[in-house]
């Protein structure tokens, strides 16, 4: 369980969270959307302490951290390894082949033998279909094949919970398509996800759950039968401008 309380971020002039209140469950598939500027970025970084709110409470597993007070670096990492973010332009060391990507993190973080790792990794790129790759560096890749490295080394370091912050909106139609399909198979495979996107169509069929963010707050948490079916007046007209 991933829980925040209370949780309010004020960037110098702006109010980017106010008073956040909610628990992510495991196993779910929770899609965040809401215009831009609302603070989905804010919140997703939130969850793993990218970004620190000046207050409130987070929660993860029994271990609850008062956000007022500085969080220690033994605490961050701890965060940082039950959560794992995607961004969306995600950066690749460029002098390491997408193998010694998908091991780094493993073998430096985790302290998991070259064996192991590089044997995960292989499991790994094949759910993303890329395992060919292996021996490619990243300047080889498309965008698409990038973003599923990406996807694929996140999971490399088996995170409680997968952030994806808008993990295809770089990518044209198609590539989108083949990313999706990779977060698909997550979410089928019960990973715990909160994803960020625009993309209603896979909203509406990965998500478990819907949240939409409105100028810092969550103006509705429910499901996506909800979300699209019984739209509120305000989600109507944030849905007409995908049509
Ligand atoms: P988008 O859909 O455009 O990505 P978003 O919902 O992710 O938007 P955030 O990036 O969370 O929005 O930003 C929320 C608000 O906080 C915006 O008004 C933004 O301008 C402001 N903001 C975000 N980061 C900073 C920062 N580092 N300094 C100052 N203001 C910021
Ligand atoms: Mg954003």
């Amino acid at each position: 369980m991933l829980k925040l309380e209370h949780i309010d971020k004020n960037y110098a002039e702006h109010h980017a969270l106010k008073d956040i209140n909610v628990t992510f469950n495991p196993q779910e598939t929770t899609v965040i959307v809401g215009p831009s500027g609302s603070g989905k970025s804010t919140l997703l970084r939130s969850l793993n302490l990218l970004e620190h709110p000046d207050s409130g409470k987070y929660t993860i597993d029994d271990r609850t951290i008062d956000l007022s007070e500085p969080v220690t670096t033994d605490t961050l990492l701890w965060v940082r390894r039950k959560t794992g973010m995607v961004f969306q332009q995600p950066r690749m060391f460029d002098h390491l082949t997408i193998m010694g990507n998908m091991i780094e993190a493993p073998v430096h973080v985790l302290k998991q033998s070259k064996t192991d790792a590089t044997k995960h990794a292989h499991e790994l790129l094949s759910a993303v279909g890329l395992d060919d790759m292996a021996n490619r560096y990243p300047y080889q890749l498309s965008g698409g094949q990038t973003q599923r490295v990406a996807i694929a080394r996140a999971m490399a370091m088996a995170p409680d919970y997968l952030l994806l912050d808008e993990p295809t909106s770089a990518l044209d139609p198609e590539l989108e398509a083949q990313v999706l399909r990779v977060l698909n198979n997550l979410a089928q495979e019960n990973q715990s996800m909160i994803i960020v996107t625009h993309n209603m169509d896979f909203a509406r069929h990965a998500a478990d759950r819907m949240l939409f963010l409105e100028d810092g707050e969550i103006d509705f948490d429910g499901t996506p039968d909800e979300f699209f079916n019984k739209p509120t007046a305000r989600i109507h007209r944030f849905l007409n401008a995908f049509k």
